[in-house]
């Protein structure tokens, strides 16, 4: 058997997504700034995506800018809340521990340009309360910027009430929802951020694209200069056959959540309850605030490169927050922030289910993930100690 249980690093361009962008690669190639017909088809499909993009999220096409991914929109979101607070003399941001990089990063640079970075603390179960927030804003700061749902853990955050508490202290709010937008019912009708990203490769739409929602009257500045497509604020010919294959995902994805959430979170307790069958693991991140795929555990005297390869050989994709696989010494930054200790943190398994998982997938996914672990501890030496008590566990058994 062979089972992709990596969905949160990127997913299959579904069937519907596919045949939504061939018209605009075979046919309709046109530049959509064009004046000809073949350009203007282009241009159709373009703005066609943008209604449908903003229809599956409950807000205006004007409000959409398609970008080359999550990390693009990212981007794009904090510099020009940050540029609107430096000129009103407002220089700190608040965010957290466990975003992705695409949000850590550019935080980093701004600390270099003056700004003054307040990241927060994960509780352990993998959320970060609103009150947290309260509590860290100040008169001078512009931005707070909280991801929806973490990519690694899946836990989902409380993303109304902390937008709500913002808005009532007038400071910007992004979210970063590649994890989320096609897998959680999103309505930005009523949910109160300013800025939001979404990137299509999450949701079994095509790579190297996505979007950033900036809420009417939220700034917005160009990260690209040189055209004045996407209204100015992002230069460079569209890609109109990627963008299509998201918007015909997006419609895909959302339009099936009412049976997709129920389903994937069945399995996905499933899958839970059978991995905490292994002695000396835990689940990462709380049981019941997560994405319906995803699931991540710890286990005590297990190196995560070795478990990634011996799941390779039993035909599994998945992932772990060790240090080789992330390409850095220091084992995930998410897995820290929730306080694992850094010798479980190298254990550590991602397993994130697509939208045609099945029960006898999980089941498989089950049986092989203890095989590997129960062979894995066979070899040892680390696992001896803890097992004869010259090192203590960490997990109960
Ligand atoms: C994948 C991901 C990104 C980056 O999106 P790309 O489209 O790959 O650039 C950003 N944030 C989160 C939470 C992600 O999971």
């Amino acid at each position: 058997m062979t089972i992709y249980a990596d969905n949160a690093a990127t997913t299959k361009l579904s069937k519907t997504a596919l045949n939504a962008m061939l018209p605009y690669l075979e046919e309709a190639y046109g530049n959509p700034s064009s004046l000809y017909a073949i350009g203007q088809r282009a241009k159709e499909g373009l703005e066609d995506a943008r209604e449908r993009v903003a229809r599956c999220l409950g807000c205006t096409a004007r409000e959409l800018t398609f970008t080359s991914g999550g990390s693009e929109a990212d981007n794009q979101a904090l510099r020009s809340a940050a540029q609107q607070g430096a000129r009103k003399g407002k220089k700190h941001i608040i965010s957290t521990r466990f975003e992705h990089h695409a949000v850590l990063h550019p935080l980093k640079r701004l600390e270099g340009e003056g700004f003054e970075v307040t990241l927060l603390d994960v509780h352990a179960n993998g959320v970060v309360e609103p009150e947290q927030v309260a509590r860290a804003i100040r008169e001078d700061t512009c931005l707070v910027s909280v991801m929806y749902a973490n990519n690694e853990i899946g836990t989902v955050q409380p993303i109304a009430e902390i937008g709500k508490l913002c808005r009532e202290k007038g400071v910007l709010f992004h979210t970063d929802a590649v994890q989320a937008v096609g897998h959680l019912p999103i309505d930005l009708a009523e949910l109160p951020v300013d800025y939001l990203t979404l990137s299509g490769h999450k949701f079994h739409g095509p790579k190297g694209v996505g979007a950033l929602f900036a809420r009417r009257g939220a700034p917005l500045a160009s990260l690209i200069e040189g055209g004045a497509q996407e209204r100015g604020k992002r230069a460079g010919t569209e890609n109109v056959a990627s963008i299509a294959g998201m918007a015909a995902a997006l419609e895909e994805a959302t339009g099936g959540l009412d049976a997709s959430v129920p389903r994937l979170t069945a399995l996905r307790d499933r899958l839970i309850a059978g991995l905490e069958e292994i002695p000396y693991c835990e689940l990462n991140g709380d049981r019941l605030r997560r994405l319906p795929g995803n699931v991540n555990f710890c286990f005590e005297g297990i190196e995560g490169e070795s478990l990634l390869l011996l799941l390779d050989d039993k035909g599994i994709s998945a992932s772990s927050g060790s240090a080789c696989t992330s390409g850095s010494l220091d084992p995930s930054h998410v897995l820290l922030a929730i306080g694992r200790p850094h010798e479980v943190a190298h254990g550590s398994l991602r397993l994130t289910l697509g939208a045609d998982a099945t029960e006898e997938e999980v089941d498989y996914l089950i049986a092989s993930v203890k095989d590997v672990v129960a062979y894995l501890r066979g070899m040892s030496p680390f696992w001896r100690d803890l097992c004869s008590g010259k090192r203590p566990h960490v997990f109960e058994k």
